[in-house]
């Protein structure tokens, strides 16, 4: 078993005076491989202390210096490839395809804010186009200042990627706390960190839960700006906390998408497509398009498809590369899952795969995967995040109900279209309300693109430029030319 895991504070390794500790659990073997130590408020207040001392030093660095420590972290993260891959599947359950997913993005994210470091100096002071001949105006963009950032555990070197990057590009000092299930493949990034020589202070790493340190971060003075991705729940309070002190808040919440099947879809295509929007990663993505709308001509020859894909699926052991799907990455998350199932069945949803009706691995938190059709729109389940295995599809009989029924959802992060007529498919897309919308393919995920939501999925968005504004205050100075 590892050793106790400890903050990462001001470039040293440091215990907690909280004496409590949480196990790390392998969710395929069902047992300990670490205990990440439960830090507390003096930990949090230590390493907002330590980003706050490092933060002059860190913006007067400029973006170009900047850029150069970014594009050592991708360096850094991909010698580490194999390793990581084998700790992220052991962790958290992904395959070690999923888990090359979630370390390539990241590695891909910290690249791209490498290079957004160095424009960013670049474009220091430019002048502003404006119709006055005596006057001359000049635009900076300055950091942020200290930075709370708090991630889930599904993805977690990308989702800290989206947030570590672009606030360390644009000057910012970061105090950062990873999820309590998945601390291990973060645990890295101060190990990187250390091998970079990257400033003191500049990345702290507070290991804990909710109310030991990210409540006490959420609410602590000193810290600027606050980044979180996690559920509405957990958002709603880190708003709240925001609120003290007039503090700014970016939050990626969950999501509910729509996949929408026109009538001139292909069927075969369309179903490898809804698979991977829907089983990828054990249907713990947020962006998951787990409301499948399909026209009514289809409906039940996709059904069919589908079901035949869903008997394929191998379960197993996310390390063996024979497997598709792993376990859920925690009980407490197979618990979430179940309860959802239990309530499918509660409101008689009509099943064309249930969970159970397949043999599950001997051990693991496994919820196998199923499909509802002809879902009513007032069920939980077509409602709901579930963040699990589970789709639910209704049909619909015209684009424009089709449309409607994709948009009326308490949220709004993604959306797919499929169809034979490639100008079709964008022209219902742009009537979706969402952050992002594919169409004829499987979820690209670009880091020069915007990543966020509309409505409940959250305020802000990450990745492109976007994500980089979002840690940068404009300053104008203006006077006689
Ligand atoms: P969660 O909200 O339970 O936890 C997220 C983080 O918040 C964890 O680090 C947790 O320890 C911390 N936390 C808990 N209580 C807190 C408090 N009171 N104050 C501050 N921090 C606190 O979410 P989860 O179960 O880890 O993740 C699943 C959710 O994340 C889903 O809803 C999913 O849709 C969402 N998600 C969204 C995106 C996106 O880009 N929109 C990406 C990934 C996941």
């Amino acid at each position: 078993m590892q050793e106790l895991m400890l903050q990462f504070i001001d470039n040293y390794w440091v215990p907690s005076q909280n004496t409590l500790s949480l196990p790390v659990i392998d969710p395929y073997r069902q047992q300990q491989i670490a205990t990440v130590t439960m830090g507390d408020a003096d930990d949090v207040n230590a390493a907002v202390n330590a980003a706050r001392r490092a933060f002059d030093g860190w913006q007067a660095l400029g973006g170009r210096a900047r850029g150069a420590y970014l594009d050592a972290f991708a360096d850094a993260l991909a010698d580490r490839r194999e390793a990581l891959m084998r700790l992220s599947s052991t962790n958290n359950g992904k395959t070690l395809a999923e888990a090359g997913i979630d370390l390539d993005d990241a590695i891909a994210c910290y690249r791209y804010y490498a290079n957004q470091a160095r424009h960013l100096e670049h474009r220091q002071g430019r002048l502003v186009d404006h119709g006055m001949d005596d006057v001359e105006a000049r635009v900076y963009e300055d950091p942020a200042g200290v930075v709370g950032l708090i991630t889930p555990w599904n993805f977690p070197l990308v989702t800290s990627a989206w947030k570590i990057a672009p606030a360390l590009a644009a000057g910012c000092t970061v105090v950062f706390k990873p999820s309590e299930v998945t601390p291990l493949p973060e645990n890295a990034l101060a190990e990187i960190a250390l091998e970079v020589q990257l400033p003191s202070g500049v990345l702290n790493l507070v290991h804990g839960n909710g109310e030991g340190i990210g409540a006490p971060l959420t609410s602590h003075p000193g810290i600027d700006k606050l980044s979180f991705t996690g559920s509405n729940r957990v958002g709603e309070q880190v708003m709240r906390a925001a609120a003290d002190g007039s503090r700014s808040v970016s939050l990626e919440l969950g999501g509910k998408s729509p996949i929408v099947v026109l009538d001139d879809a292909d069927i075969e295509q369309a179903a490898d497509w809804i698979m991977a929007g829907i089983y990828f990663n054990s249907g713990q993505i947020c962006s998951a398009t787990s409301r499948l709308l399909v026209h009514d001509s289809l409906a039940d020859r996709l059904h069919a498809a589908l079901g035949e894909r869903i008997d394929a699926i191998r379960l197993g052991d996310p390390l063996d590369s024979d497997t598709d799907m792993g376990p859920m990455s925690s009980a407490r998350q197979r618990e979430s899952v179940e309860d959802y199932l239990a309530i499918a069945a509660e409101e008689g949803l009509l099943v064309v795969r249930d969970a159970s009706h397949r043999q599950l691995p001997e051990q693991g938190e496994f919820v196998a995967p199923s499909l509802y059709c002809d879902v009513p729109t007032d069920s939980r389940l077509w409602r709901e995040e579930v963040f699990g295995p589970v789709l639910c599809s209704r049909s619909f009989s015209s684009e424009a109900e089709a449309i409607a029924l994709a948009n009326d959802s308490d949220f709004g992060l993604a959306a797919t279209v499929i169809s034979d007529d490639t100008e079709r498919a964008k022209r219902v897309g742009r009537a979706l309300k969402a952050g992002i919308i594919w169409f004829n393919t499987e979820q690209i995920v670009l880091p020069e693109a915007g990543w966020g939501g509309f409505k409940k999925s959250g305020i802000g968005r990450e990745l492109g430029p976007w994500g980089l504004s979002d840690y940068l205050e404009v300053k104008h100075i203006v006077g006689p030319r």
